[in-house]
């Protein structure tokens, strides 16, 4: 199948032109891969033969998808201009990944408050990767919405909750930045990220 009409069930189908042409010119090979919980998407620079490699989750809405996109394009390019002397967030990363992005804000690729999330993301210096919380908040609206799928943060106090791993946990206080929660089988606490996303058992 064309690679447009596919990347067009993934991403804002207006923003998939340009990423086909991306994936040619740079010589890019392309994954949609199956979601990987830690991470929505992987760059690999060349490597014993191989040539540029990008994955992204094939389960991200449009918009997470896109920026997901643009994240990893953003290291092939810095890879291509500075090799092993940039960081993998660093400035000449961030630099690429704001320049990158702007032809999608001039097609109004997205909705204002998923743009404004985005530029401030651009904007801020200690930002470095997708786990911004805010700019992952506003993405995440756009998911369809799921059944009984809940973030941490949303669950009230004492809130009992399920991992797909079939885990059963109760939410506790906020220690920081994430929340302790005890495994309610072995009593061991662990802590979860706000927006790790739960199945509730009882609120
Ligand atoms: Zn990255």
């Amino acid at each position: 199948m064309d690679k447009v009409k596919v990347l067009e069930k993934y991403l804002p189908p207006e923003a998939a032109p340009l990423i086909g042409r991306w994936i040619d010119y740079f010589k890019c090979e392309f994954k949609i891969s199956r979601n990987r919980g830690s991470k929505f998407g992987d760059y690999r620079a060349p490597h014993q033969g191989k040539g540029h490699r990008i994955s992204v989750n094939f389960d991200l809405n449009p918009y997470a998808f896109l920026v997901t996109t643009v994240h990893e394009f953003a290291h092939l390019h810095t890879w291509n201009e500075h090799k092993h002397k940039a960081k993998p967030h660093g400035t000449e990363w961030k630099n690429n990944f704001k320049k990158m992005m702007q032809p999608f804000f001039e097609k109004d690729v997205f909705p204002p408050d998923v743009k404004h999330a985005i530029v401030s993301y651009l904007n801020n210096p200690a930002a470095s990767s997708c786990s911004d919380l805010t700019l992952y908040r506003s993405l995440r609206k756009y998911d369809a919405p799921k059944e009984d799928i809940h973030t941490v943060e949303k669950l009230p106090i004492n809130a009992v909750f399920k991992l797909k791993d079939g885990r059963v946990f109760r939410k506790e206080e906020k220690l920081r930045k994430r929340y302790k929660c005890t495994e309610l089988k072995t009593k061991r606490v662990y802590l979860f990220s706000p927006v790790a996303e739960v199945e509730l058992v009882e609120g």
